[in-house]
């Protein structure tokens, strides 16, 4: 399990590409068009939302999205720069019973099995030990952790810290440094 000084990596938006794997979704079985820049709100206002959400509870949805550009690397480097004292966190989507199954599956995939194994799956990340988590939803708060907002054009409001891609590791490792946020 993660501890207080642990660092946390959500999936979605962040090391998978949900957004692409939704576009695909809806374009090819609802006809819609959306891009990135489409996407404004982490919560999906002013877009087809039903639709949206049909694409993110659908059966395998998770399992095939695509890897985020540099993760692989970018996130095996932290890995070993923190002695393995790294977990992916994530929210599973309500309403899809396979998600936590896709999910760890993907891991194994893309990174190996004790990193899927020991991912946390959790419907509160409040309740997760750790110092920073990479995240894309503009409004995590209330852990004991410090976010660290990972660039999309749906959370460009938020005043976190900030990272432009997984080039761009250094404001981790600043936060990795920073005072505890308790
Ligand atoms: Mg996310």
């Amino acid at each position: 399990m993660s501890n207080s000084e642990s660092l946390l990596i959500d999936m979605d938006g962040v090391i998978a590409d949900t957004m692409g794997g939704m576009f695909d979704y809806v374009e090819e079985h609802f006809g819609h068009s959306l891009a990135h820049e489409d996407i404004q709100d982490y919560w999906f206002q002013n877009l087809p939302r039903s639709d949206i959400f049909t694409a993110l509870r659908s059966r395998g949805f998770y399992r095939n999205l695509d890897v985020i550009t540099g993760a692989v690397r970018a996130v095996n480097r932290l890995r070993e720069e923190y002695n393995g004292n790294v977990y992916i966190c994530s929210k599973p989507m309500d309403g899809l019973d396979t998600c936590e199954t896709e999910k760890r599956d993907w891991l194994t995939e893309y990174f190996d099995e004790d990193f899927a194994i020991n991912a946390i799956i959790a419907h509160d990340k409040t309740t997760v030990q750790g110092r920073v988590i990479i995240e894309d939803n503009p409004e995590i708060a209330g852990g004991i952790w410090q976010p660290v907002i990972f660039d999309q054009p749906y959370n460009r409001h938020s005043q976190y810290p900030r990272m432009y891609g997984w080039h761009d590791l250094q404001v981790v490792r600043d936060a990795m440094r920073a005072e505890p946020n308790r």
